[in-house]
């Protein structure tokens, strides 16, 4: 069991008058970890430490920015096996995906050093004689990250690393449900030698999310606000951040579609679903929630991907033997998957592998012939439960794809790349891949999502826009003439 404490100015620290709160294993319910449990005056003292070093970090050269996140890239990677202890320990996810995670997020690290010397201008043509005018990107200040638990060290860096690269300075909420593994990224950021106050952690009782959350929002200071979590609170922080006119980035929650058509390669979409279902026991904003499969060759396709969904290994991720599927989240995550199961299967839907379960350990489960009447058509499952639509044709597979009130990732499987182009065109989606699962992140692409799915985009020069201000900037070169 891990005892936190949170990082301000450089300092670790407890929360007001010692509050703390506890992060128990959902597998066995051992505590994992106690963190501190901040109040609305913690995270405003967090604010006014970023605010003060803001006046310093963003004065700084791009290389001085860029040689302390190479530092924190190598830091972050000599923590793996302390991650491979706090992930399992604290999300019940596998050491693979902890792995995983370690080497995409030092990936990040190192994509946002090398855009520190690319938050670039431009000299735009003016009318005025002798007016020299500029468009000036310039940090925009205090950055407020907040970062879920599901790919908890990817997208914990995803909310420091650009906005540190591009002169803000930060405050990481770290998620309630892995205190540990957030606190983790935040050392090895202090090891790389960040001055004090550039970076700063917070944890928070579950209870205590919205009010921490708003005293941040409020604080003038704070000039960008970066969401990754459930489509539910991301309204919630937009009405927030609405009220004080901050601008947000959120990524939210997904219902990712594949669409396998007639003439698709069946192993190849196969091997392209059982990865996209069932990574991270489908507890990926961008997981494979609806295979859209051709009437065609959906037996064919749905009898293979059962063979490969039964032979996925499901364990205590804590044991030596390794396994795809570990640990959900939590029994809540069991409760809704097997409510969605009863409410398909008495709707008509077929049990193809899998099924209900008791504890947190979920097979990988798959259920065909599901309908738009059936709530898991349309719902989220976050767990490793997916539903096969089949369909007729090019265009019923599109409207189905776009049936949703999601759009972050999708993917289409065809051996007629025009077509399965012209298809991936046509999907209501930030992202789709065509032959390629739905799941699919690299720092430098253009990460986020459409419709429900959110606003604003992570990852390369998509980035320095959101965490950077632009201005307009004029020098007179020679006597101006005025009217009068
Ligand atoms: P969540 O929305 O429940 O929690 C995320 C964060 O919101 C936590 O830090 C929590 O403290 C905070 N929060 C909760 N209530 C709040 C309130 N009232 N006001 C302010 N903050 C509050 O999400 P989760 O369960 O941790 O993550 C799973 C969800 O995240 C899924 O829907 C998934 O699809 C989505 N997700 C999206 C992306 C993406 O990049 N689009 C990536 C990963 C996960």
């Amino acid at each position: 069991m891990s005892d936190l404490s949170m990082l301000i100015n450089g300092l670790k620290v407890t929360a007001e008058k010692g509050a703390t709160f506890e992060r128990r294993n959902p597998l066995d319910g051992t505590v994992a970890t106690r963190a501190p449990a901040a109040s609305a005056q913690d995270a405003i003292m967090a604010v006014e430490a970023a605010a003060e070093a803001f006046r310093t970090w963003s004065e700084t050269g791009p290389s001085e920015r860029r040689t302390l996140l190479l530092k924190a890239a190598d830091a972050l990677e000599a923590k793996t096996p302390a991650f491979i202890e706090a992930v399992p320990a604290e999300t019940g996810a596998t050491a693979m995906w902890a792995g995983f995670n370690v080497f995409l997020a030092a990936g990040m690290i190192r994509e946002a050093a090398a855009l520190t010397t690319q938050v670039a201008g431009e000299v735009i043509p003016s009318d005025v004689p002798g007016s020299l005018a500029m468009g000036v990107r310039q940090p925009a200040g205090v950055v407020l990250g907040i970062a879920p638990w599901n790919a908890p060290i990817i997208l914990g860096v995803r909310a420091i690393a650009t906005p540190l690269a591009c002169g803000n300075t930060v405050i990481l909420k770290g998620s309630e449900n892995c205190p540990r593994t957030h606190q983790l990224i935040v050392e090895a950021f202090q090891d790389a030698g960040l001055p004090p106050g550039v970076l700063n952690y917070i944890t928070n009782a579950p209870a205590d999310a919205g009010a921490v959350v708003e005293a941040m929002v409020a604080h003038p200071a704070v000039r960008r606000v970066n969401f990754t979590g459930s489509t539910r609170v991301g309204r919630l922080i937009a009405m927030t951040c609405a009220k004080y006119l901050k601008p947000a980035v959120l990524e939210l929650g997904g219902k990712a579609p594949m669409v396998v058509l007639d003439d698709a390669d069946l192993e190849e979409a196969v091997n392209g679903a059982a990865f996209g279902c069932f990574a991270n026991s489908g507890q990926i904003c961008m997981s494979t929630e609806r295979l859209i499969v051709d009437q065609k060759i959906a037996d064919e396709f749905v009898r293979k991907f059962a063979d490969k969904a039964k032979s996925l290994p499901l364990g205590d991720p804590r044991k030596p033997d390794p396994v795809v599927l570990g640990s959900v989240i939590g029994m809540s995550t069991v409760e809704h998957c097997n409510a969605l199961i009863d409410d398909a299967l008495a709707k008509g839907a077929k049990l193809v592998c899998g099924g209900k379960v008791d504890s947190t350990l979920m097979p990988a489960t798959l259920l065909d012939h599901v309908t738009p009447a059936m709530r898991i058509y349309h719902e989220e499952t976050f767990g490793p439960v997916k539903a096969i639509v089949r369909v007729n044709g090019v265009q019923e597979a599109v409207a189905c794809a776009n049936d949703n009130e999601y759009g972050l990732s999708a993917a289409v499987f065809g051996r007629d790349i025009a077509r399965a182009y012209n298809v991936a065109r046509k999907i209501d989606s930030g992202i789709c891949h065509v032959n390629g699962p739905t799941v699919h992140d690299e720092a430098q692409m253009p990460f986020g999502g459409v419709k429900g799915s959110g606003l604003g985009r992570f990852g390369g020069k998509a980035g320095i826009h959101e965490f950077t201000e632009l201005r307009w900037i004029t020098v007179q070169t020679q006597p101006r003439q005025y009217p009068f």
